[in-house]
This record gives structure tokens, sequence and C-alpha cells, in this order.
């Protein structure tokens, strides 16, 4: 124990059995429509939690990366908008107009 600090938190190791992690995994089974294409769970088959079909979540995910990555794009400029209202700020082309 350091003198003066916190005790570390104690590090178990972590056992995750597969049942665990298909729970997990499992869609909203609530939900019947994909929020973003529409389609119905009948067609695109189970809708995850965040209300995105199987071809519009990857989609969308890789999208996201790929703006991020070559620093283009909407997915990067709604990140830098968020980063900048994390800290009180705005971004000069929102008070500038231009998009
Ligand atoms: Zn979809």
């Amino acid at each position: 124990m350091v003198s003066g600090g916190y005790p570390s938190a104690h590090v178990a190791p972590v056992s995750r059995s597969a049942e665990r992690l298909v729970l997990f995994s499992m869609p909203d089974g609530r939900r019947r429509t994909c929020r973003v294409c529409g389609a119905h769970d009948s067609k695109v088959g189970p809708i995850s939690w965040r209300g995105k079909c199987g071809v519009c979540g990857p989609a969308i995910f890789e999208a996201n990366c790929d703006d991020l990555h070559y620093h283009r794009g909407p997915y990067l400029l709604k990140w830098r908008r968020g980063m900048a209202q994390s800290v009180g700020a705005l971004l000069v082309d929102d008070v500038l107009g231009d998009d």
C-alpha cells in the first residue's frame, strides 16, 4: 500500500463465459424497424439495441472510421462539434455559417 493514497483496486482475472457474451450481443426484440433505412426486421434480420439493422450499423461504423481516419466528411464534423461543445466552445465554421 502506498502511503497517502487510496489502496489500489483489486484486480482479478475476468472470466466471461460464452453465454454471457451472447447475452450482451442479443438484438433488441422490441424493435421492428431499422431507424436508419426503415426496413422491417423480417427483411433485414434482427435490429440492434441502437436501432440499426445488420446492413446500416456496420456501414455507418465503417463510414465513421473512414471519416476520422481521412479527416473529412460529416462524421468528422460531428466529432469536432462534440469535442468543441465538451469544453463549451463552438467551431469557427459554425460561427461563420460555412459548412
Ligand atoms: Zn437499416
